[in-house]
């Protein structure tokens, strides 16, 4: 087993530090920030493998504290931040070497958050990716997932959906974690099924949609028009023939327009409930809601139920993405999904997209959008602005 990794951040801007704990902590790695070392000794634990540390701080700057880590043996790997000049961090670092410290690295600020996440996942264990922990291995009670509702656990981590052709970010899929008191973060999969089978799916949904409603008020728009909010619904909710009323009261209260919002229905779901649901689509649509079929090429729908959902886009299940270039039948069913979506007039978006390859493909085979990893990770609201920012400074100076 690889030790459990721990990040320590020591910066004075609180806002940085919190930039990195939740940029680590969208990697699976826990991470705390101070804005004062003289917290230092009490959190240098044996688990800390790496200590981001500012150079340039009022109390105790980073050269006293690199004296400080020397007097206390300290064995993690450091990475020095700076906005001052090569020459001074690297002075430091000699500094460093003398006192036996082992540098990791630096960072210049202001950093792209590409090069801290690239920083970062160099220290995810080898034997764990995030998600942190298998969901069979936690025993999640009644209890606990009700109180997490009432006590407001759940959060939103957003992805950006991106057009392949523009390569202008066009959506954000919201992705619900739960911050567990005692397990940390933890992925869907670990509650949500859960939630369904205790009927609490309802609460849960309206709290996410109006968190998700609230917090695309925040996208940083730069100037630009805000990227589209994309919402999981779970399809035992839309039997509420009210739903489309209700949503669109949220929406209304957020002063979020309808056509700003996609709704994400799994094509597995649709298939388990197509009469009931498809009122409560219909409306959704009338009022402008943008409608997406999610995970599409698991749930085996028939073309004439396709035809008869009012969707705007078809998504793309990730296992096809990942496996097309290994397996025919799964590039089929990818170059098949992007034609039968373009036929009844709807975008089509990858998700799970990894690699330059698999994006070469789909952008040949005249795929829309695409989601995954090689844009970015889910990421909490200030690292997503965040990336939105450097982005738009990347699109701005190209
Ligand atoms: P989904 O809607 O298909 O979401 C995409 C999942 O793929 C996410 O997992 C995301 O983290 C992951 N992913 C994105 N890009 C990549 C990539 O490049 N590679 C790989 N390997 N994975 C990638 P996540 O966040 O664990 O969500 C799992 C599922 O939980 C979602 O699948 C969605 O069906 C459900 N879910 C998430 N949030 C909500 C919610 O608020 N409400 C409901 N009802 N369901 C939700
Ligand atoms: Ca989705
Ligand atoms: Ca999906």
């Amino acid at each position: 087993m690889t030790k459990a990794a721990h990040i320590l951040v020591i910066d004075d801007d609180r806002d940085i530090g919190e930039l990195i704990a939740a940029t680590a902590e969208s990697l699976g790695l826990r991470c705390t920030a101070m804005t004062d070392a003289a917290e230092l000794p009490r959190l240098l634990t044996p688990e800390v493998s790496l200590i981001l540390l500012d150079l340039m701080m009022p109390r105790m700057d980073g050269i006293e504290v690199l004296r400080m880590l020397g007097q206390l043996g300290s064995s993690p790997g450091i990475v020095l931040m700076s906005g001052i000049s090569k020459r001074v961090l690297e002075t430091a670092e000699m500094l460093a070497r003398s006192l036996n410290l082992t540098i990791a690295g630096h960072l210049t600020k202001p950093f792209r958050l590409a090069q801290l996440e690239d920083l970062l996942r160099g220290h995810i264990p080898q034997d764990k990716s995030p998600p942190v922990r298998p969901c069979s291995q936690i025993e999640v009670t009644e209890d606990e997932l009700c109180s997490a509702l009432y006590n407001r656990e759940f959060v939103l981590y957003y992805q950006p959906q991106v057009d392949i052709a523009s390569g202008t970010v066009e959506g954000l899929e919201a992705l619900a974690r739960w911050q567990h008191p005692r397990f940390g973060l933890l992925p869907p999969d670990c509650f949500i099924p859960r939630l369904e089978a205790l009927g609490a799916i309802d609460s849960f949904c309206w709290l996410m949609a109006d968190q998700g409603l609230e917090e695309a008020r925040r996208f940083a728009s730069n100037g630009r028009p805000a990227p589209r909010i994309a919402l999981n619904v779970s399809v035992q909710s839309l039997k509420d023939l009210k739903f489309p009323d209700t949503f669109l009261g949220l929406a209304g209260k957020h002063s979020i327009p309808a056509e700003s919002i996609m709704v994400e229905i799994t094509e597995s779901g649709l298939m388990q409930e197509p009469s009931s649901t498809l009122d409560v689509l219909t409306r959704l649509r009338m009022k402008n809601v943008q409608l997406s079929i999610d995970d599409f090429g698991t749930g085996y729908a028939m073309m004439q139920q396709l035809v008869n959902i009012p969707a705007n886009e078809l998504k793309i299940d990730r296992a096809f993405v990942e496996n097309m270039h290994a397996n025919s039948s799964d590039r089929v069913m990818v170059e098949k999904t992007i034609e039968i979506g373009h036929e009844l007039g709807m975008t089509v978006t990858a998700e799970g997209v990894e690699n330059e390859a698999q994006l070469e493909f789909l952008r040949r085979r005249g795929c829309d959008r695409a989601q995954g990893f090689l844009f970015s990770r889910p990421l909490p609201l200030a690292a997503v602005n965040e990336w939105l920012k450097n982005r738009h400074v990347r699109a701005a100076q190209a």
